[in-house]
């Protein structure tokens, strides 16, 4: 046995990275290893917006699922708190702007939506309200005439997903976490105390060894690969796997402060620092799939034309001003979320020692994952009542 450690996280997307910190500041041996390189997946390659209204995704599906939905607004409210001192706490610029979020309406049905929604927030704690047109003229006068109102959530934003992971890798390995690239976790086998977990390590030439490692408690912070990594662990973690498509346009004055997103169509929309608007909101791009149609998660996925169509005609139609700039890159990301669209967070069952988190809007909710992660792996109770999000729940169902 050449090495022990009291955690290993596995996966260094923002997540696994958050994680590694906490969990190596508060004094544990930490090792965190990655199959590729650090913030390579949906960390990566997100829209970064911070959003903590409800997305179109949650209402889309009428006022139930919206309800059900609205269960993970606890984790948002914790998470809306975390990255306001997360800069502060890191120790680096991690891009986070929070001039707030509107979510827009152009009818009538729109605006019942955002009434419906916004009380249903404001019961769970969010400070939210429904502006009309007049006071969009003075807020955002970059919407298009046809928005006729929109929510307002001051506590929205974004944070620079290129950077915000990799800040907080850096903040690990200055905590004494040590961090391994090219390190795929293949095997998990349980022993007196924690678990020998088996890793093949490959170089730059794609030459190959394995390695064990013996460690007390193991997080899984692996997006995609959730569902196949629990099944190391001989566990159920059932995620649906979405590929979606984000554009991002040349540079442009700064016109807009805010998070924008659709209360009756699929869009997200931000500016930059550097000036470039991001636009995203959930438009499907199509999975790479193995032989046996499984997705291939370490393939590339496919982009739809008529997707990336539509989210530009949603763009423009929305804030006119984009119809004049150019698109400078469009790509594909892929991420999970859970059947009812809360996410899986806590413990494996089944799986002493093991924990999980993933599910939804990941980037959002990355530091308030990672701490209750790290507070987990400790042994200390969550903060939060994790019931709601236990990874077991379609399991138990399905077996009743
Ligand atoms: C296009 C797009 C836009 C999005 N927009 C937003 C947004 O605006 N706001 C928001 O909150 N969320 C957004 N999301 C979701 C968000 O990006 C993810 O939920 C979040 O980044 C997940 O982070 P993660 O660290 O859990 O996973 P990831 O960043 O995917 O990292 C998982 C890591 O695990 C590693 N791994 C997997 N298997 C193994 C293994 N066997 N051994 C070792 N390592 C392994 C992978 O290599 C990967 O690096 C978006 C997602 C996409 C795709």
């Amino acid at each position: 046995m050449s090495e022990r450690c009291d955690l290993v996280v596995v996966g260094g997307g923002l997540l696994g990275c958050l994680t590694a910190w906490i969990a190596a500041r508060d004094g544990a041996r930490v090792l965190l290893a990655d199959k590729d390189q650090v913030n390579q997946h949906a960390s990566g390659q997100n829209a970064g917006s911070l959003h903590f209204q409800l997305e179109y995704r949650m209402v889309e599906a009428g006022p139930e699922a919206a309800r059900v939905a609205a269960e993970a607004m606890p984790l948002h409210l914790d998470a809306a708190a975390r990255w306001a001192r997360l800069e502060d706490e890191i120790g680096e610029p991690l891009g986070v702007r929070r001039a707030g979020g509107l979510m827009v309406a152009e009818n009538a049905d729109q605006v019942r939506t955002l009434r419906f929604k916004a009380e249903l927030e404001r019961s769970w704690g969010l400070d939210v309200r429904t502006l009309d047109r007049a006071e969009l003229d003075v807020l955002a006068p970059y919407l298009a005439p046809g928005v006729v109102a929109a929510n307002l959530s001051p506590l929205e934003g974004k944070a620079d997903a290129r950077t915000a992971a990799p800040a907080a890798c850096r903040a690990a390995v200055r905590a004494g976490a040590t961090v391994r690239t090219r390190c795929r976790l293949t095997g998990a086998d349980r022993v007196p105390g924690g678990w020998d977990l088996t890793f093949r390590e490959s170089d730059r030439a794609g030459r190959t060894q394995d390695r064990t490692v013996r460690t007390s408690a193991v997080v899984l912070a692996a997006g995609v690969w959730t569902t196949g990594l629990g099944a190391l662990f001989h566990a159920e973690l059932p995620t649906v796997p979405l590929a979606l498509t984000m554009t991002v346009t040349s540079r442009i004055p700064r016109f807009l402060p805010h998070l924008v997103q659709h209360a009756g169509t699929r869009l997200s929309l931000k500016q930059s620092a550097d000036g470039t608007v991001l636009v995203g909101g959930g438009w499907p791009a199509r999975l790479a799939r193995d032989a046996d149609g499984a997705p291939a998660f370490d393939r590339k996925h496919h982009l739809v034309p008529r997707s990336v169509a539509g989210n530009a005609g949603a763009a423009v139609r929305t804030v006119p001003a984009l119809e004049r700039v150019p698109a400078l890159r469009i790509w594909v990301g892929a991420t999970t979320v859970a059947p009812d669209q809360l996410p899986l967070v806590g413990p494996v069952a089944g799986a002493p020692g093991v924990f999980v988190a993933t599910g939804g809007s990941a980037f959002t909710l990355g530091p308030s994952f990672a701490h209750l992660l790290a507070r987990l792996v400790s042994g200390r109770s969550p903060e939060i009542d994790l019931a709601p999000y236990d990874p077991a729940r379609f399991t138990e169902r399905s077996t009743v």
